[in-house]
């Protein structure tokens, strides 16, 4: 997260710190265990991690241990001071550092980083020193320890890590370590992190038995219980809604193609590891679909298009399955199966940016509805020199196309950042993070403005002149997965959905059996008028069943007692507290009406 609008996080003082306090962490760690073999420390979103290859398991008093000795070294006052060095030096000075050794490997043949990151260009090697801790670094660093306050900063956690992030590889310890400038932004970060947990989608989500996992279906599968089902339907609603708006049309495509669709797309081979492996059928190969535009692109080119016909705005929900590694999967934020909100967008170039304009303006109703405050696009960039080779060469078209998006963002007045040299192969892309009430921040979805696969596909339509013309493409998913989104409503609204979200909307309790029949005539009543109700007639006491609607978040109660049905009205208990006594159902109805079809925040 960069500090301010604009501020790439690389380039920030926050980044500085915590890469800065990684060296003063691995410096600690060398001074307790001198046997150990460091890798590499970078600072990540919230802080910084290092990976140690060390003989024993360290424990949580350890890791208080060397906090402390990371106070004592910070308040030294030591400078950060670079070299440059040829990898010869480099070799000698960490002749003892098996990993640093690899790492320098990496750094003289180029096309690598101190990290193991493929980078374009030759890198210099250089090395950082602080106090007695050298490490292999390109920096940037604060220019002196006392620059990192020693109150602002706190280890975390150990974990495993395997080297390189394979596998086959050593197991290493990984210190996770968090910094900020001021101890209370530590203090806010802290209690972010606890509210964080208490809102767990993991675990809201077994509670309010939205979602489950099986371990015969399989991990990173996700099955949707009943009341997950209902928010998924809701949320296609508002996508079918605001797209039909839009003029999109909708299609639908099957879950498994031939091998050659993802031949010809470039899915295969340079994608395969993402994808499951191919079953074989009548001597042919097929694959789960890992993404779902190659489908749209043969339907865009079912037919003859003409100017006239275009923009064609092709959206589905369609299931896609990625193969994403055990390690890395993680509750519904990380999963192998996932329902997309997506659609492709075939447009001539110059309604592009209009139509761009469009899509941002469907993020920017959609961060109104859920009330989302802080989002913001990060635009990633071509560079020239890798044109032909990490892109598709075309100045003109990114040079023109990063303009017009740049533009609609301007226009739109979306705060965004650029990132340079991170586009895809085929075109600029925009990635959307978002932010939870609580500060939590999300990736919800990437947009992508795509030149070059309607030419793979020869997509084309004839142009006012009567000439052949290759559309581009967006691909948008604004609502993300239905996986990633109701992961982040969830732990958005702590399970509090708005009432037009939530699974059940009222639940009627009867205080004795003597009202089950009322109770379930009210039920029947509610239901009439598209409002999802249902009586609580267990032999639970009344106080019991209040209780049991409570901790499913329900908003609305109706508590039906003898009064209440001789009368023929309802007493109303809100999510919030506040109550109203013996109401005609009538009123109820319409309060909950009203909410539910204005999809109002309030209850
Ligand atoms: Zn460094
Ligand atoms: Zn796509």
């Amino acid at each position: 997260m960069s500090e301010k609008t604009g501020e790439r996080y690389e380039e920030s003082q926050l980044y500085k710190i915590r890469h800065s306090a990684a060296h003063v962490m691995a410096q600690a760690m060398l001074e307790f265990y001198p046997e150990t073999k460091y890798t590499i420390g970078p600072p990540i979103e919230n802080g910084f991690y290092y990976d140690f290859d060390i003989p024993q398991a360290l424990t949580a008093e350890d890791l208080e241990k060397i906090e402390k000795r990371m106070r004592q070294i910070i308040a030294g006052g030591h400078p950060f001071i670079k070299k440059v060095v040829s990898a010869e030096e480099a070799r000698k000075i960490f002749a003892d550092q098996p990993y640093k050794l690899e790492l320098i490997d990496g750094l003289e043949k180029g096309g690598m980083d101190e990290y193991g990151n493929p980078l374009a260009e030759k890198p210099e090697i250089s090395i950082y020193q602080s106090d007695t801790f050298l490490d292999l670094c390109r920096g940037p660093h604060v220019e002196n320890t006392r620059q990192i306050n020693p109150s602002a900063i706190k280890l975390m956690s150990i974990a495993g890590a395997y080297w390189r992030g394979d596998e086959h590889n050593k197991m290493l310890t990984r210190i996770y370590g968090t910094a900020w400038k001021t101890p209370d932004e530590l203090k806010n970060y802290l209690k972010m992190l606890e509210e964080a947990k208490a809102r767990d989608h993991r675990k809201l989500g077994k509670e309010l038995e939205i979602f489950t996992f099986d371990e015969e279906v399989g991990p990173g599968l996700p099955l949707w219980l009943p009341r997950g089902g209902v928010i998924i339907e809701e949320l296609e609603r508002v996508a079918k809604e605001n797209e039909e708006k839009a003029g999109y049309v909708r299609v639908r495509t099957p879950n498994l193609a031939k091998e050659d669709l993802f031949l010809h797309s470039g899915h295969l081979p340079y994608y395969a590891e993402s994808m499951y492996p191919p079953m074989e059928l009548e001597g042919t190969k097929y694959y789960v679909k890992p993404m779902n535009c190659p489908m749209h692109h043969k339907i865009y080119g079912s037919k003859p298009r003409s100017y006239r016909d275009l923009p064609i705005r092709l959206a589905e929900y369609g299931t896609c399955y990625r193969y994403e590694k055990s390690g890395e999967l993680f509750g519904l934020m990380r999963v192998r199966s996932m329902q997309m909100n997506d659609a492709h967008i075939y447009v001539p170039e110059e309604l592009f940016e209009q139509e761009f304009m469009a899509v941002i303006g469907l993020y920017k109703k959609y961060f109104e509805l859920f009330n989302i405050e802080k989002y913001i696009m990060r635009l990633s960039l071509h560079a020239r020199e890798g044109l032909g080779k990490k892109y598709v060469d075309n100045e003109r078209l990114w040079l023109k196309t990063e303009a017009m998006v740049r533009n609609a963002m301007t226009r739109g007045t979306v705060p965004f950042v650029e990132a340079q040299n991170e586009a895809a192969f085929y075109g600029p892309k925009i990635d959307v993070q978002i932010w939870s009430v609580i500060g939590k921040e999300f990736t919800l979805a990437t947009n992508q403005v795509d030149f070059a696969q309607p030419a793979r596909f020869n997509l084309v339509f004839m142009n006012k002149s009567g000439v052949e013309e290759t559309p581009l493409c967006i691909h948008r998913a604004p609502l993300s997965t239905h996986e990633r989104m109701i992961g982040f409503l969830l732990e958005h609204y702590a399970g509090n959905f708005p009432v037009w979200l939530s699974p059940e909307h009222v639940r009627v309790i009867p205080i004795t059996d003597s009202q089950n029949e009322y109770a379930e005539s009210i039920v029947r009543q509610l239901r009439e008028e598209g409002i999802r109700a249902s009586a609580d007639i267990s032999a639970q006491r009344m106080n019991a069943k209040i209780r049991v609607a409570q901790l499913m978040k329900v908003p609305y109660m109706l508590v039906v007692g003898e009064n209440e049905a001789k009368a023929g009205l309802v007493s109303l208990r809100v999510r919030d507290g506040s109550r109203q006594d013996n109401i005609p159902p009538a009123e109820f109805i319409a309060r909950a009406k009203d909410r539910i079809v204005r999809r109002a925040g309030e209850l």
